[in-house]
């Protein structure tokens, strides 16, 4: 179904989203410590995502393959923003994930009233499946492609672009005026 300007973020595909940019914005941004650096941290965040029946012991090995995931997918979103060294390694990054997809297989759920996909399995494995999920989930909402960086630099977080024709940058109103002073004074440095 593709996104109307009405209503540019349907609650389900605000799950999805959240799923995806909470689990980007592990990463440090700012002066903020990274989110992400032990199987304490994985654990909480399949817990807040709701991955019930977690009686696998979460490895170190998992926070590994949790970071190369976070950056896979910062890096799409990065490119989704128009950042140029998202392009450069987007490349790689799009290899990457689908090359680790199999990895995560994802079952349809099927209703009367539609169909999602859902992770196959459990745990720790479900977790990561479920960010799969969510990417589906969007891309079938012409959504995709909302999912971006913040371009200010001191700022780097995910957002879901909420404009009408997808043309965001910055994650909020401050960071864009930011970027805008910077470009003035560059610009009244160079002229
Ligand atoms: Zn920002």
């Amino acid at each position: 179904m593709p996104q109307t300007a009405e209503e540019p973020c349907p609650p389900s595909a605000c799950d999805s989203s959240a799923l995806l940019l909470g689990f980007v914005n592990t990463a440090p941004l700012g002066d903020d410590q990274d989110r992400m650096t032990g199987p304490e941290e994985l654990s909480a965040w399949l817990a807040a995502g709701g991955r019930t029946g977690l009686d696998a012991v979460v490895t170190g090995a998992d926070v590994a393959a949790a970071r190369e995931l976070r950056d896979a997918f910062t890096m799409i979103f990065r490119a989704h923003s128009g950042c140029e060294d998202g392009e450069a390694a987007l490349p790689a990054a799009e290899d990457y994930l689908q090359r680790i997809a199999v990895r995560y297989p994802l079952t349809p759920r099927l209703t009367a009233d539609g169909c999602h996909l859902v992770p196959a399995q459990d745990g720790v494995l479900g977790g990561f499946g479920a960010l799969f999920a969510a990417a589906v989930d969007l891309a079938a909402r012409g959504a995709w492609g909302r999912l971006k960086m913040c371009k200010n630099p001191t700022c780097y977080t995910g957002f879901f672009d909420k404009t009408r024709n997808s043309s965001g940058l910055y994650c909020s109103t401050s960071c864009s005026s930011r970027a805008a002073a910077r470009a003035y004074r560059s610009r009244a440095k160079s002229g």
